[in-house]
């Protein structure tokens, strides 16, 4: 069932949405060859709390820490390690926090170092799809709307859509109804309504669409070892199309990108 949220409500969220955003921001200043996930990891865990939130992945079903952290063919859900980045490595940081009892989640993926172009153009395009995502999540279009643009921009490089995992809905729990699969036909599932919010978070892998399972349970690493992005926002839909409640603008702001 999906649960509908008030103008309040969703102005709560933002909130909480931003407490991710600035906590990605202060992460995006660490990151560098030769810094550990784990570093990273503490880092969001005082940035989190330090503005009155609660990580909001550490402890969910039981995962052991504050970021999800995966590095090159890791695609989303890998447990911070003390292996030190090193030049040429993309990682995606995955965070969640909780204020005012509402969730906020996302993610983004960084280069370390100097990372090689065709690297760069896959993080570029998973970014597109995300904001293509985005767009089409408006009054008039059904769920399965979004995954169908998205699966189309990702498909016209060649990248591999994962069908594993998926966006959901967002409020009181992490995860609410619906599933928003980031592939799909287009006019499936529920008409999209004012009210509505979700996480919508592509993740684009340079090969094959296939993943595997760590033995840890949690990290998924793509089937042929390439590379993979993950590009996560929070959105609300307000007035018949999707405002975005995360910003990206505290990591352009510490990478110097604005
Ligand atoms: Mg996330
Ligand atoms: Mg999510």
């Amino acid at each position: 069932m999906i649960i509908y949220k008030t103008p309040e409500e969703i102005e709560l969220m933002r909130e909480a949405a931003l407490v991710v955003s600035k906590t990605l921001g202060e992460v995006a200043k660490a990151i560098r060859p030769g810094v550990t996930p784990l570093e990273l990891d503490a880092i969001a865990e005082k940035t989190i709390r330090d503005q009155g939130a609660i990580p909001g992945f550490l402890g969910l079903y039981d995962f052991p820490n504050t970021l999800c952290t995966s590095v090159n063919e890791q695609v989303v859900h890998g447990i911070p390690t003390n292996k030190p980045l090193e030049e040429g490595d993309i990682i995606s940081v995955d965070c969640g926090a909780i204020l005012h009892g509402f969730y906020g989640d996302h993610a983004y993926t960084f280069e370390v170092g100097e990372v090689a172009p065709e690297i760069k153009k896959l993080l570029e395009v998973t970014k597109e799809c995300l904001e293509i995502g985005i767009e089409e999540t408006k009054v008039g279009n059904r769920i399965s709307d979004i995954g169908f643009a998205i699966q189309q921009h990702a498909e016209k490089y060649g990248y591999g859509v994962v069908r594993e995992l998926v966006g959901h809905g967002i409020g009181r729990t992490m995860h609410e109804d619906p599933q928003v699969p980031n592939y799909g036909r287009r006019g499936r599932g529920k008409k999209i309504k004012d009210g509505l919010t979700i996480a919508i978070e592509p993740m684009i892998n340079m090969g094959t669409e296939r993943v595997n399972q760590l033995s840890d349970n949690w990290t998924i690493v793509t089937a042929d070892g390439k590379p993979s992005a993950h590009f996560e926002h929070d959105v609300a839909v307000v007035n018949g199309k999707a405002i975005k409640l995360s910003t990206f603008d505290y990591i352009y702001e510490a990478l110097g990108q604005k």
